[in-house]
């Protein structure tokens, strides 16, 4: 059981504060730092400007039930009393999961009234753009605010981070829900996931003419199975034959040692992490000392990173990176946890017709399903949309 570090109250009656109303939380896209987060690292996303609305409306009794405007518009609906994640599946669990979280969280649920939750969202599903986060986030801040537990922006990312883990069953770390309630328009947040200390960075990509070019890959990841536990289980693995509990406890200069003490596979996948977390302090350092233009060369480290030593690219992924940087682009890579999902790319302005037009070209003669393309910018987090809404 997780416990909060302050006590949530509990509000003297419930129904008195349930009124109905409009919250949302955005998805996120990564800028660099990937895998890095449940290593105890350093991350540097951003909240996008695509969102995930989360309408709520009171009920007299005590059952919680969730609609989606994805999928097949079937209502799930579980009781307060038999919140467990076992008691969960499918999507509905992401927003299941969280009322559980926060129970686990210390909040009092004894003597709360349900809620209908209805979800609406322009965040690409399953496209490494976080929209389960997006879910997670807007159901912590809504209940956060109709059960009046006075939870801080970080304790709702670590409910909405304990649902996808023990809920869904995604072993991920708190970089998704962090940049969900923490982001600035304009600004990445720079996340050390083990202090949980996070830093607005200013990105200055307009007056930069620049922009973030993000190219869904058609390619559907699967946090949830194989690939993602794995590499999770070989960074145990590196860690334990070193000594520490998490990687963020070494640096760079450990790779000597470490290639000593494990197999090469559990080597590579090691110094892509450790290489990574200092390309993120790398790259906070170079958009503060020479702006968003210098930071090209450390996004395409990542890349060759994750393709080579990680091993989470798939061939869509690296044509759309490698036509990308052919076609102009300042930096190109993977974005998210990778085994498909989308490109980030920083382009010229003026370049993001050319490059969009180059890799949906490129995906063609390739014989790969056509991509999807599309920019974003940095948004506001997760908060409340309206205090009563009109339908
Ligand atoms: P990502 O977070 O990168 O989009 P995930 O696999 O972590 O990918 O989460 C995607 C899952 O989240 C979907 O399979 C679905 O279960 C759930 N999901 C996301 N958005 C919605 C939505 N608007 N309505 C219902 N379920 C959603
Ligand atoms: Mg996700």
């Amino acid at each position: 059981m997780t416990t909060a570090d302050s006590t949530p109250s509990h509000p003297a009656d419930a129904r008195e504060l349930a009124g109905w109303g409009v919250w949302s939380a955005p998805g996120r896209v990564n800028l660099i730092g990937e895998h890095t987060d449940y290593n105890g690292g350093l991350v540097l996303p951003l909240a996008i400007d695509r969102r995930t609305t989360c309408t709520v409306s009171p009920r007299a009794d005590r059952i919680l039930r969730v609609t989606s405007t994805a999928g097949d518009g079937q209502a799930v609906e579980l009781a307060i009393d038999d919140l467990a994640p076992d008691a969960m599946a499918g999507w509905s669990a992401y927003v299941l999961g969280v009322a559980w979280a926060l129970g686990e969280m210390g909040a009092n649920l004894s003597g709360v009234t349900g809620f209908d939750f209805e979800l609406d969202s322009d965040v690409p599903i399953g496209a490494g753009l976080s929209s389960s986060a997006a879910i997670e986030c807007a159901v912590a801040v809504a209940l956060n605010d109709l059960w009046n537990l006075g939870l801080s922006p970080m304790e709702l990312a670590r409910a909405g981070r304990l649902a996808e883990n023990s809920a869904v069953g995604a072993p991920t770390g708190i970089m998704d829900q962090s940049a969900s309630m923490l982001g600035e328009a304009d600004h990445a947040v720079f996340l050390d996931c083990t202090t949980e200390v996070a830093q607005s960075v200013p990105l200055h990509l307009e007056e930069n003419n620049l922009a973030l070019l993000i190219v869904d890959t058609r390619v559907e990841h699967a946090h949830a199975t194989g690939g993602y536990a794995s590499r999770r289980a070989s960074c145990e693995k590196g860690a334990e034959a070193m000594g520490v509990k998490l990687l963020s406890e070494l640096s760079v200069h450990d790779l000597p040692t470490l290639s000593e003490r494990v197999d090469d596979e559990t080597y590579r996948r090691v110094r892509h992490v450790l290489t990574e977390n200092q390309r993120v302090a790398d790259t906070v350092e170079v958009l503060r000392d020479k702006g968003p233009l210098a930071i090209g060369e450390l996004l395409c480290a990542s890349h060759a990173s994750m393709r080579d030593d990680f091993e989470i690219s798939v061939p869509e992924m690296d044509l759309a990176v490698d036509t990308a940087m052919a076609t102009g682009a300042v930096g190109a890579r993977l974005t998210g946890g990778g085994f498909g999902g989308s490109m980030v790319a920083l382009v010229h302005q003026e370049d993001v017709d050319p490059i969009s037009a180059a890799i949906a070209s490129a995906f063609a003669a390739a014989g790969y399903a056509a991509p999807q393309a599309f920019t974003v910018h940095a948004a506001a987090g997760a908060h409340r949309d309206s205090v009563t809404a009109s339908k």
